[in-house]
């Protein structure tokens, strides 16, 4: 199909080609070159440009209805145990409960297709719930948990690096809408964790010096436990809109070795997804945890997908922000929940 001029132009994303090129807007072309960004955590390339698009979401990102039939058809619900893989453990399970039987809180299972050698989803609730953003403290306890679990059972056969991943929505790669979590072990540290690692290293971690100089103005809400504050904020150089960042602010590698901060992190990104979902609407999203097993910082990174990512991203590897942080921040504090 051949396409109009003006539906050719906007599927290049080159809405100039609409102007004839006369000499007058050929040397009127804006000489103002936004500054480029270095995330001190990655080193990776980021520009605010926000005079792009006045909103960044567009209505087609938003997250997918619940289909009609979709509760009643969901593997993960409690009472379907008989359609996952036979389960690795669960938690919160009542007395005398077989596995693979109804009473219990959070089910591991291994991935039906897994792309790892060890692969394996964590069903957050045995009700069907579309979102973390909807799991009780005492559930998020619980998922926190067997993360650690898993960790522990990963490190005792020799795997070095436990990656946890949450996706939500379509739109961020998530293959079934109840709410749930992935585990990949690995046997070396991930390339975008092994490139955190020398800059946050105790001696001058670039997350400490973050989290210290951190601008009131980009943090949304903190979590006291014991010594221990753990952060939740907008991160300052987000490759996406409303991008965040949760950490605990003293210098602390391995999530795993401490669940509750990681209880209280996870309690942090879902009110940082309950906050966004008030501003945009039913977003999707991508999380994870950075973990550091020797040294390093661990944090949780939770990036929105309401924009698309396209070459200048993916074959540059210089990301277009078309929000300010501090923009979004005054977005999300306000949002009434
Ligand atoms: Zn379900
Ligand atoms: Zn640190
Ligand atoms: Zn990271």
């Amino acid at each position: 199909m051949l396409l109009s001029a003006p539906a050719f132009a906007l599927a290049l994303g080159f809405a100039t080609l609409l102007r004839p090129m006369t000499d007058a807007n050929r040397s009127s072309e804006p000489s103002t070159r936004a500054q480029i960004l270095s995330d001190p955590l990655s080193g990776r390339e980021v520009i605010f440009a926000p005079a792009r698009t006045k909103r960044p979401g567009n209505h087609e990102a938003l997250r997918e209805p619940a289909a009609p039939d979709e509760a009643e058809n969901c593997p993960f619900c409690e009472g379907r145990e008989q359609e996952t893989p036979p389960e690795l453990f669960a938690l919160g399970t009542e007395k005398g409960r077989a596995p693979d039987t109804p009473g219990w809180k959070v089910r591991v299972v291994p991935n039906l297709y897994p792309a790892f050698e060890r692969q394996q989803v964590v069903v957050h609730t045995p009700a069907h719930t579309r979102s973390l953003a909807d799991l009780s403290d005492e559930q998020l306890v619980l998922i926190a948990a067997s993360w650690a679990e898993a960790a522990e059972r990963a490190w005792a056969q020799g795997f070095d690096h436990l990656l946890a991943v949450i996706n939500e929505g379509v739109a961020a790669g998530a293959s079934r809408p109840h709410s749930h979590s992935q585990l990949v072990w690995l046997d070396r540290l991930p390339p975008e964790v092994a490139a955190e690692a020398p800059r946050l290293r105790r001696d001058g971690c670039a997350l400490c010096a973050l989290l210290h100089d951190l601008d009131p103005a980009l943090k949304l809400a903190e979590r006291k436990l014991g010594d221990s504050t753990v952060s939740l904020a907008v991160a300052a150089t987000g490759r996406a809109p409303y991008e965040l960042l949760v950490a605990p602010d003293d210098h602390q590698p391995d999530a795993f070795g401490s669940g509750e901060l990681l209880a209280a992190a996870l309690a942090l990104a879902a009110e940082g997804v309950r906050r966004l979902n008030a501003v945009e609407g039913a977003s999707p999203f991508n999380l994870w945890l950075h973990n550091f097993q020797a040294d390093g910082h661990w944090h949780l990174e939770l990036v929105p997908r309401l924009n698309t990512y396209a070459a200048i991203e993916l074959g540059g590897g210089i990301f277009i922000n078309t929000l300010l942080p501090e923009e979004a921040a005054t977005r999300l504090r306000e949002a009434s929940l």
